[in-house]
């Protein structure tokens, strides 16, 4: 059975820390390692915090990310959308150090980490405007298979 939540938000930083507990809270039920729930609570940061960051112009209405999470059997999906500007060159945003904002002390690292720390990663254009993350992470423990779910 599927397990899933969504949680909508305003893009504002104050919310990254609700938004990467929420998740982390939701994931609990895996049975996951600290470890593991830092990998998914740090990854959730890097993907909300783009979205706080980088898609809305600072005078925008309506400035909003969703996160929809869904455990399937033993893997969790995350999927971090916002409905801001966009990346153009979604390929060379992913690039290890490349930022639009060196100005603001980013290193161009975000992307690099979700990948590290989540089994995968795919970046996409959340039509008609913004941007859509999604994430997967199996959490193999030893007694998964037991549960009922
Ligand atoms: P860091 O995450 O290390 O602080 P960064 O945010 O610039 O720096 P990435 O997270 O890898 O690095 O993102 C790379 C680039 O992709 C950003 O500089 C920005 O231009 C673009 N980008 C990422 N997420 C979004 C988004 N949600 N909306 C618009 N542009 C984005
Ligand atoms: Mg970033």
């Amino acid at each position: 059975m599927k397990n899933e939540m969504t949680l909508t938000f305003s893009a504002i930083s104050a919310n990254e820390a609700f938004a990467r507990n929420a998740v982390a809270a939701f994931c609990v039920d895996l049975d996951p390692t600290i470890d593991q729930i830092n990998d998914i609570k740090t990854a959730v940061s890097e993907a909300v915090t783009n979205s706080v960051v980088h898609a809305y112009a600072a005078d925008a209405q309506d400035k909003i990310v969703t996160i929809k999470t869904t455990i399937d059997e033993n893997t969790v999906h995350i999927v971090v959308s916002d409905y801001g500007i966009g990346i153009e060159d979604i390929e060379h945003a992913m690039q290890p150090f490349f930022t639009t904002k060196p100005d603001q002390e980013r290193s161009g690292m975000g992307f690099t980490v979700m990948e590290s720390f989540m089994d995968t990663l795919s970046v996409g254009r959340n039509e008609p405007n913004g941007t859509v993350v999604t994430m997967t992470k199996t959490i193999r423990g030893a007694d998964w298979k037991e549960k009922k779910r």
